[in-house]
């Protein structure tokens, strides 16, 4: 007995020690990130935070998306956690053979409830060799979302998980033989303990054979789970750790939306050591920095990157690893707080210039990932380092930015084209110059593609005819909107936004706006959710939504000149960052002739037409086209209009299924042009 103890204690010590000496490391490496005010939003939104881990640790909920691997995994996670009980009866039985947990440790239900989820994890060990034998030559294979992760160590984590279960089995059987399994009553070792039971019988009724199982069981056990805590702290498996701490701290209620931070951009307060956006690794939060650790490294993100997708060189998953091991190689500066010597900047060292800029910051990867972490404001960070630190990004944009700057639109046309548009109406709409007459309820904001882009017209006159049918009051800008400064934001150039972006609120707030109505929904997404940190608050909604609700009131009521086949495509700002799903799909059902279908790539999951991320601006010469992947998703639904509510979509679908020969076949149209459509 004092020789098992002195084993199994001696090997715990040292594991442990070895384990708790890296934990405490990579706290200190994770804690040399920059200030990320995620401690205190922790706790001011901890109700959230509870939730979160309920619904997203507990629940599992993004990993039940996947069905197979996400059943698996749930069972393997919650059999770890239950198991928790089996490891303290296996170190009391290094000093008391049948030791049983206080009060518990000898009912029915504990035993049935451990040898269940014994059992469980070893199903889900098989279903994942499988999952892993399938993808065998994943690696090497593009399409599959194991291409570029650590295979090897995944292997060596399922064998000790087995190992743990094996080891767990054969003692507890050996125990029932011997007569010192602690659920036994009378003498009876408990038949609820089925799996332990079935080992028994399946073992030599040898009383020495069973009493050096025992002996030895109990010490592989122990040594197993130790050995595996140490393996844990030094692979992708730390994410069992660490996966709930980067909930607790995740943005609510998701890392979409507005981008998390607003920089302080008063040239003013610019020192010699000011650094805008992220050059090096030492340059990330400590939230980003907990992120990289977590990675699990399952490519859930990689599988559903538009950019990855067709052909670029960006993963989200592979550009995630490269930052973690860049932080682990950086690892003795980043804890001696050394800034000396010369660093390569992330860009182009460790993250080729083309994965930095094939990101369409569509939030796909984001929405996917299982434990929270934030690609893209990691990389629009690196982003906002190239332009505004390094002046490094792709030539093209130079006229992008040129244009906002100037002319206040990305196509450089100016204020003076913005009202062009009204031209096709046969009402009047306010300009509004002084301020927002009474009874105009809503600021219409138009946007740069609805004011001066063809098509982009189209869908804001028909917006516009629709809520004037419907009795809705509303005015606009005119020559004194200008772009709200989203393609800026998302190409890096924080400067620029900020300029545009407080000018804007400065017309906004002098007109007395409260409510705006937009059809943009970058628009739409950049004033709700970030023009606020800026100091401008409006109740901002999407014409989906307003439409959504006028046709629900019965103050517009689409006709029955139409009869045909829509799919809807989600705009990626509308409904993955906003959650604007069910209202597009809730006009198109008003319209009696409309039958909906939906691609296969939809709602949450909808996959983006190519234009985030300022891409609309940018050259596309590597791989296929994002819109062509996305329009050839829509055509083979054999719908004969492909509707959506984003003029950046309907440009980018529009010249798709132009260049698929099917332009006079299917038409692509805003909500707004299909309800106006059925009235004839
Ligand atoms: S935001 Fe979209 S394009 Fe960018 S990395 Fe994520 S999935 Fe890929
Ligand atoms: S970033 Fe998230 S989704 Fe992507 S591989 Fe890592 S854990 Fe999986």
């Amino acid at each position: 007995m004092l020789s098992r103890i002195v084993v199994g204690l001696g090997i715990s010590v040292v594991c442990f020690a070895v384990a708790g000496r890296r934990f405490f490391w990579l706290s200190k490496l994770i804690r040399s990130g920059k200030p990320a005010g995620r401690a205190w939003e922790g706790f001011r939104r901890a109700k959230e935070g509870v939730t979160a881990e309920i619904v997203e640790v507990a629940g599992q909920r993004k990993l039940l998306k996947w069905t197979v691997p996400g059943i698996a995994h749930f069972f393997t996670m919650w059999g770890f956690t239950v198991l928790l009980t089996t490891i303290l009866e296996a170190y009391g039985a290094l000093f008391v053979r049948d030791f049983a947990i206080p009060f518990i440790g000898r009912s029915n239900w504990l035993a049935f409830v451990e040898d269940f989820f014994a059992t469980a994890v070893l199903v889900s060990l098989v279903v994942f060799t499988a999952i892993r034998i399938k993808n065998a030559p994943a690696r090497k294979d593009r399409a599959s979302r194991f291409y570029g992760s650590h295979l090897g160590p995944a292997w060596l984590v399922l064998f000790m998980i087995s190992m743990v279960i094996v080891t767990l089995l054969v003692y507890r059987g050996a125990q029932i033989n011997t007569g010192y399994f602690p659920f036994t009553t009378d003498g009876v070792a408990s038949p609820w303990a089925f799996a332990s039971q079935f080992v028994a019988h399946a073992l030599p009724s040898s009383p020495s054979v069973n009493n050096a199982v025992e002996y030895w069981g109990i010490i592989a056990n122990i040594g197993v789970i130790a050995g595996f805590l140490v393996i844990v702290s030094y692979s992708k498996h730390l994410h069992i750790f660490l996966a709930p701490l980067n909930v607790a701290f995740s943005r609510r209620p998701r890392a979409l939306g507005g981008l998390d931070k607003t920089p302080d951009m008063d040239m003013d307060n610019v020192t010699e050591d000011t650094v805008f956006g992220v050059g090096k690794i030492d340059d990330f939060t400590w939230k980003q920095m907990l992120d990289f650790a977590t990675c699990t490294e399952c490519g859930r993100c990689q599988s559903v990157c538009p950019a990855w997708n067709t052909g670029k060189p960006l993963s989200p998953k592979l550009l995630i690893m490269g930052l973690r091991d860049n932080m682990f190689a950086s690892a003795d500066r980043l804890l001696s707080g050394s800034s000396d010597g010369a660093v390569d900047t992330l860009v182009p060292s460790i993250i080729d210039p083309d994965v930095l800029w094939s990101c369409t910051t569509c939030g796909a990867c984001t929405e996917q990932c299982p434990v929270d972490i934030e690609h893209v404001d990691a990389i629009i960070d690196m982003r906002r380092y190239e332009v505004l630190m390094e002046s490094r990004f792709p030539s093209e944009a130079g006229l992008l930015l040129r244009n906002m700057e100037n002319q206040g639109d990305p196509w450089g046309l100016g204020g003076s084209k913005r009202t062009e548009w009204l031209g096709a109406l046969d009402f009047d709409v306010p300009i509004i110059e002084d301020t927002i007459p009474d009874d105009v309820e809503y600021l219409y904001w138009v946007g740069c593609a609805g004011s001066l882009d063809e098509r982009g017209r189209q869908q804001v006159v028909s917006t516009a005819r629709m809520l004037h049918r419907a009795g809705v009051t509303f005015g606009i800008l005119g020559p004194r909107e200008s772009c709200s400064g989203d393609p800026a934001r998302r190409f890096g150039n924080e400067y620029l936004f900020q300029e545009m972006a407080k000018a804007n609120i400065e017309t906004l707030n002098a007109v007395g706006t409260k409510k705006i109505v937009a059809s943009c929904p970058h628009c739409f997404n950049t004033i709700k959710n970030e023009y606020p940190a800026l100091g401008g608050d409006y109740e901002v909604i999407h014409h989906a939504e307003l439409l959504t609700h006028l046709v629900k009131n019965g103050r517009l009521r689409p006709g029955f000149n139409y009869k045909g086949t829509v799919t809807y495509h989600d705009p990626c700002y509308l409904g993955r960052h906003n959650r604007i799903i069910l209202e597009p799909r809730t006009v198109l059902a008003a319209i009696p002739g409309v039958t909906q279908v939906e691609m296969g790539r939809c709602r949450e999951k909808g996959f983006c037409c190519g234009a985030g991320g300022a891409r609309m601006w940018l050259e596309e010469n590597i791989g296929k086209r994002v819109n062509m992947e996305r329009t050839e998703e829509a055509l083979g639904t054999g719908a004969d209009i492909v509707s959506t509510a984003c003029p950046f979509c309907m440009i980018m679908l529009d010249d798709a299924v132009k260049a698929n020969g099917k332009g006079d076949e299917v038409a692509v149209m805003d909500i707004s042009q299909v309800v106006e459509k059925s009235l004839g």
